[in-house]
């Protein structure tokens, strides 16, 4: 498609995007699964106002933008007290997970080489471990060491220490882990850490804020946070549970001089003196804004109400699979996860049933192996859960009759 010769009206321009959105998933209603959250309609208009008065302002340089420079303390200072970080505790806002994870391999590769001259690191992960500390491991030079997880789909925490070696320099555990949804034993997989005094990095970006309320509800949470010694690092996604606009995460370590190893400086160019917190240079100040707005909006109260409700819902599919004699549930969740298999893979193909499902306007995850659905239960879902049973049980008897097979499907495409 060619640029216009002459510029289009307002609009015939949204009339434009509007139409190109129609085939869309309709996560505002609950029909998504994965990949979009809301706490309802007022909770996303607070994101998208806050947004769009800082999507234009530049955090490159706080300087300029004093406005940036609170909104992200004041941001991190919350998730910080969230996670029990102590008064050392230091983070940054990122643009996502991804960025996150990448901060966190790039910082235990940087301690690793100036703390104890590493130089060809390795990282100690379970099979669990999302797939962008892949990427952290290609993009920055380090080998990814996996290592099976147990018949509970937990990190193996005797294996894990059995592939650390002098180069190792991060090993990770997930709270919850994304594929099946339950928490890895992260003091086993911290005290690995702090006996070598390497890296450890905790991935809660899904159950970060989950977990948090979850516990203050009163649910019992195994340990997680700070609150174990020798995690030194947390990533949070505030655009999953925090529910606000994409390109707000928090990564938050132990204490400034962990978190000096993420940053990067130079002045080893013609334009001067140049540091940044993480991937980016521009970054848009529109996430800041939306994260502080939502966290404020929303408050303990509604951090409360939106994880119970968020919860609740999960329960309430979990049962109706439990209940679904074709199904089986990979794992008890453990947070607000669920995956979720063929009792009989030889005669049912979940990939079709994920198929069927859309062609009803749901879109759920597929991943494997094994093969498998995957949900996002989420405060959208609360009342929607019946009418979606509804509709699996019906894609089910139309592949059951058809003997269908279904694409695999991606959880991240490339175009
Ligand atoms: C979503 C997720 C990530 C990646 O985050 P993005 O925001 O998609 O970049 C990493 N780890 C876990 C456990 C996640 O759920």
């Amino acid at each position: 498609m060619a640029l216009p010769s002459i510029g289009l009206g307002r609009d015939e321009i949204f009339d434009r995007l509007d139409r190109m959105k129609a085939n869309d998933v309709r996560w505002r209603d609950g029909h998504a699964f994965t990949l979009a959250y809301s706490a309802g309609a007022d909770v996303v208009a607070v994101a998208e106002e806050a947004y769009r008065r800082f999507s234009t302002e530049n955090a490159l340089n706080t300087d300029a933008f004093p406005s940036l420079r609170t909104l992200q303390a004041d941001v991190v200072g919350i998730v910080g007290d969230w996670l029990q970080a102590g008064p050392d505790g230091a983070g940054f806002m990122t643009s996502g997970g991804t960025e996150s994870l990448l901060m966190a391999v790039k910082g235990a590769r940087e301690r690793g080489r100036k703390e104890r001259g590493v130089t060809t690191p390795n990282v100690v992960l379970p099979t669990s471990a999302h797939a962008a500390f892949e990427k952290g491991c290609y993009y920055f030079g380090l080998e990814s060491r996996r290592v099976p997880v147990g018949d509970d789909w937990k990190a193996d925490v005797d294996a894990m220490a059995a592939a650390v070696d002098d180069d190792t320099v991060l090993v990770v555990g997930s709270a919850p882990q994304y594929p099946q949804g339950v928490i890895d034993p992260i003091p086993g997989i911290a005290a690995i850490a702090a006996e070598r005094d390497i890296n450890c990095h905790v991935d809660a970006c899904m159950g970060g804020v989950t977990l948090t309320y979850l516990r203050r509800l009163g649910h019992d949470i195994p340990p997680w946070n700070f609150e174990v010694p020798g995690v030194t690092s947390i990533s949070v996604d505030l655009h999953k549970y925090g529910y606000t606009a994409k390109g707000a995460s928090v990564i938050m370590h132990r204490s400034k001089q962990l978190r000096s190893y993420q940053t990067f400086l130079t002045d080893n160019w013609l334009g001067g003196f140049y540091g940044s917190s993480g991937v980016l240079g521009t970054k848009s100040g529109g996430p800041m804004g939306a994260a502080w707005a939502v966290l404020h909006h929303l408050g303990e109260d509604g951090y409360l109400r939106v994880t119970a409700a968020a919860r609740k819902a999960c329960e309430q599919l979990t049962a109706a699979i439990d209940a679904t004699p074709e199904l089986v549930v990979r794992a008890r969740p453990e947070a607000t996860l669920l995956a979720v298999g063929a009792a009989d893979p030889s005669s049912l193909d979940v990939f079709a049933v994920a198929d069927a499902l859309w062609r009803r306007g749901w879109y759920v995850d597929r991943q494997g192996p094994p093969p498998s659905l995957h949900f996002t239960v989420n405060a959208v879902h609360e009342g929607k859960i019946d009418v979606f049973v509804a509709d699996l049980h019906a894609a089910i008897a139309e592949v059951t009759a058809a003997a269908s097979a279904g694409d695999q499907g991606a959880y991240g495409t490339v175009e």
